[in-house]
């Protein structure tokens, strides 16, 4: 079990769960399905451009990213 944060496509919510990581949990806003991971890498924090530790298409957080 872990704490995860997850993102709702739907509204845009970000949650967190205590969930392992083969599982979506629901949001909790909306009740939708539509969930996916979100990711915090240190292209969130340090800005764009750099791509350095962007996790790829996988990073929920900085789409704007060119890395
Ligand atoms: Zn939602």
């Amino acid at each position: 079990m872990a704490l995860l944060k997850y993102i709702c496509e739907d509204c845009k919510h970000v949650y967190e769960e205590l969930t392992t990581p083969d599982k979506k949990p629901a949001c909790p806003k909306c009740a939708s399905d539509n969930t996916k991971r979100y990711y915090q890498g240190k292209c969130y924090f340090g800005g764009r451009g750099k791509g350095d530790s962007c996790s790829g298409g996988n990073c929920a957080c900085c789409k704007g990213c060119s890395g």
